[in-house]
C-alpha cells in the first residue's frame, strides 16, 4: 500500500463535571488554580474536570485515525513528546503495521530509561490512531484485524459511585441495579467509614446476587491489606483491586498468598513487562489493562500473556472522550479470557456523549463498536470542543 502518514495533531478535550471523579472533595481538600486537588486518603492528585489528550492522524490518501491518552494533569508533556520527538519518526511511514511502529518508538528511549509514564502514554495515543487507520484502510474493525470477535457482548461493571455519603452511594448502586447492572466496584478513598462498612452496606442494599469489588487504591501495607480483605470476605467480595503500593511487588505477593479473594491489578502498568515482573512472583488472579496507558499493541500482549497463564482479564476504563474506551472494547471482544470490563457511566451520559458510532452499554452489558477501525470518531460537536495543544 502506498498510503503514508501525512500529519499528526494533538488536542485536549475537557469535559466539566458537577462532582469530581470518585466523589466530592473532603474537608481540607482544597482545589488549586489549575483545578487540581489531592485526596487525603490516597495522596493522589485529581481534577475537578475530565480531560484527555486526543490525537488526530491523517494519511496521504485522506484516511483519518484517532487516538486518546491521559491528559488529566500536564497534558503539554504529551504534546512535547509527540511534536518534538515522535511525530518525526512516524510521518512518511506506512500505517498498516502499527505494532512495528510502536516497537520502533519504544526502542527510541528504552536505553535512557523511558519505559513507562508519560512517554508510553504518548505511544498509546499514537498506537490507537495507527490501528484505527489500519482498519479503515481495509474496511475492517480493529477486532477483525486482530482475528475476529470472540465475545459479542460482555459484562460491564459499574465503577465509582460518585456520591458524598454511604447511603447516597448505596442508592446510586441500587438505581444501576434496577437498570440491569449487577456488578459493582467501590473506591476506598471516598468510603468515609472504611472498606468493611462500605461493602456491608452495599451488600445489604444490592442483595446476594450482586458482584461487588473493592478498589483499595494502592494504599495499604501487605499486613493491613490482608486483614481488610479477610474482613470483607464474609460479604462475598468479588475481587480486591490494587491492595498495596505499585512498587511493593513482594507485598502484593504476600497479600495474594494469604487471601482467598481474587487479587486484581494492572491499570497503572504501561507494558507487558510490568505484568511479567509481577506474575512471576505473585498469585494474581485478574489483570486490568487500561487502554489509555497501553495502546492496542501492548494491551494485546497483556491479554495474550494473561490467557497463557490462565488469568482473568477485566480491563480498566478511565474517564475521557471514549476513543480509548472504543479501542479497549474492540480488543476485549477478541479475548477468550475476558470476564468483564469496567463501565465509566459518565462517558455515555447523553449530555457528555460526543462520539459518532455505535458503541453502547446497557442493561449490564457492553456492545463493542463494529468498525471500520475503532468504530467511533469525534462528532462535529466534539471537534468544536477540541483545543489544539
Ligand atoms: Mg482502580
Amino acid at each position: 500500500m502506498n498510503d503514508k502518514i501525512k500529519s499528526i495533531e494533538v488536542f485536549t478535550l475537557t469535559l466539566n463535571r458537577d462532582i469530581p471523579y470518585l466523589g466530592a472533595t473532603g474537608e481540607g481538600e482544597n482545589i488549586n488554580e489549575k483545578g487540581y486537588f489531592v485526596r487525603d486518603a490516597n495522596k493522589t492528585v485529581y481534577s475537578t474536570f475530565d480531560r484527555s489528550v486526543l490525537l488526530r492522524m491523517e494519511t496521504t490518501s485522506g484516511i483519518v485515525g484517532w487516538g486518546e491518552t491521559y491528559g488529566l494533569v500536564a497534558p503539554g508533556v504529551i504534546r512535547e513528546l509527540i511534536t518534538d520527538l515522535l511525530a518525526n519518526f512516524i510521518i512518511g511511514r506506512d500505517p498498516s503495521d502499527p505494532s512495528v511502529i510502536y516497537d520502533n518508538l519504544y526502542d527510541l528511549m528504552r536505553f535512557r530509561g523511558y519505559t513507562g509514564g508519560f512517554y508510553v502514554d504518548a505511544l498509546a495515543a499514537i498506537d490507537i490512531a495507527l490501528w484505527d487507520i489500519a482498519g479503515r484502510q481495509v474496511g475492517k474493525s480493529v477486532a477483525e484485524l486482530l482475528g475476529g470477535v470472540k465475545k459479542k457482548k460482555f459484562i460491564a461493571y459499574v465503577s465509582g459511585l460518585p456520591k458524598k455519603s454511604i447511603e447516597a452511594r448505596g442508592k446510586l448502586a441500587k438505581a444501576w441495579q434496577k437498570k440491569g447492572f449487577n456488578s459493582f466496584k467501590f473506591a476506598a478513598p471516598v468510603a468515609e467509614f472504611g472498606l468493611v462498612e462500605e461493602i456491608s452496606h452495599l451488600r445489604t442494599v444490592l442483595g446476594p446476587t450482586a458482584k461487588i469489588s473493592a478498589d483499595m487504591h494502592w494504599n495499604h501495607s501487605a499486613d493491613n491489606a490482608i486483614e481488610l480483605i479477610q474482613a470483607m470476605e464474609k460479604y462475598d467480595l468479588w475481587f480486591a483491586e490494587a491492595p498495596v503500593r505499585t512498587e511493593d511487588i513482594s507485598g502484593l505477593g504476600k497479600v495474594a498468598k494469604n487471601v482467598t479473594v481474587p487479587i486484581a491489578v494492572g491499570e497503572e502498568w504501561r507494558t507487558h513487562f510490568d505484568m511479567l515482573h509481577r506474575v512471576e512472583r505473585c498469585k494474581i488472579a485478574i489483570v486490568q489493562p487500561e487502554m489509555g496507558h497501553k495502546g492496542i499493541t501492548n494491551f494485546v500482549r497483556i491479554g495474550e500473556l494473561a490467557t497463557e497463564l490462565g488469568l482473568d482479564i477485566i480491563p480498566h476504563a478511565t474517564i475521557g472522550a471514549g476513543i480509548f474506551l472504543a479501542a479497549s472494547l474492540q480488543v476485549s471482544s477478541c479475548m477468550q479470557a475476558l470476564s468483564g470490563h469496567e463501565f465509566q457511566h459518565s462517558v455515555f451520559e447523553p449530555n457528555r456523549w460526543i462520539l459518532d458510532g455505535n458503541m453502547d452499554c446497557a442493561a449490564g452489558f457492553y456492545t463493542p463498536p463494529s468498525g471500520p477501525g475503532l468504530g467511533v470518531e469525534p462528532s462535529a460537536e466534539a471537534l468544536e470542543m477540541l483545543k489544539k495543544l
